[in-house]
């Protein structure tokens, strides 16, 4: 029966949130993630933490990672003045950290001379340390997972004449992105789309970023600005994608019923 499990549910929802990040503008794939990776923390701290394996899923990985214990802590003084979810989180992690701290020797052992008189090299201290926090952060592996699948979904939904229409017209992948495509997709119509798209949007860039700089100078500074203007930051999210804390937090529970379980 495995192979009749229909996958048009979470196909639905993954062509939802791709749909929305193309009409947001940028990459549809970040934009996903983006979203996904934000309920997923938003979830943790509302009910998810208070599972005992999932806590310990959580504490086993070292907790959040750097980028997503910030991010967890924003989330959190965005719903809950308290910060007790948090408080939580972090005694747990730092009760596990206390052997970590105990293992760090407080000095150097003395290196003695060679019979010549030359220094001896420092032998190499075996890593004792266990836990390494944020190691293996449970919201960047849930990240990882929902890429792999955005990204199958998006291969399929680009053999749609509808869809590749609307995703010509929009800024397409970014970098990262493009190249992840690149090394799973099979589609060779979905493949040859999206790099035409990307070819399009890098020389738009690339004359908008001149367009920006040519405007900077004193004698041209009385121009009106145009789409130039937004180039940086487009330039920035093509190269490297979207940043983890950006709000897009509409699908959470709506303030009225925000009340930590
Ligand atoms: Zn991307
Ligand atoms: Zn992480």
């Amino acid at each position: 029966m495995a192979g009749t499990k229909s996958k048009r549910k979470p196909a639905w929802h993954a062509t939802s949130a791709l749909e929305r990040g193309l009409a947001d503008g940028g990459c549809p794939v970040c934009h996903s993630l983006q979203r996904a990776v934000r309920r997923y923390i938003f979830s943790f701290l509302y009910e998810g933490m208070m599972s005992g394996s999932a806590r310990e899923r959580f504490l086993k990985g070292g907790g959040f990672c750097r980028e997503h214990f910030w991010q967890a802590k924003n989330i959190e003084a965005e719903h809950w003045a308290d910060g007790f979810g948090v408080a939580i989180l972090c005694e747990n992690v730092l009760t596990r950290c206390q052997h970590e701290v105990e293992q760090i020797p407080e000095s150097k052992p003395e290196r003695k001379p060679t019979l010549l008189g030359f220094p001896t090299r420092p032998r190499r201290q075996p890593a004792t340390f266990g836990l390494t926090p944020g190691s293996s952060c449970t919201a960047c592996a849930m990240r990882m997972e929902s890429e792999n699948h955005y990204l199958a979904v998006l291969e399929e939904l680009l053999e749609d004449t509808e869809f590749s229409q609307r995703y010509r017209r929009s800024a397409g992948l970014c970098l990262y992105h493009l190249q992840a495509a690149a090394g799973q997709w099979q589609s060779s119509a979905s493949l040859a789309l999206i790099k035409s798209t990307a070819d399009g949007e890098v020389r738009k860039l690339i004359a908008e970023l001149r367009e920006f700089q040519r405007k900077h100078d004193y004698q041209y500074r009385h121009e009106p600005r145009g789409q130039e203007s937004t180039s940086p930051q487009r330039a920035i999210r093509f190269l490297v994608g979207l940043r983890a804390d950006a709000s897009t937090h509409s699908e959470e529970v709506p303030a009225t019923q925000r009340k930590r379980r």
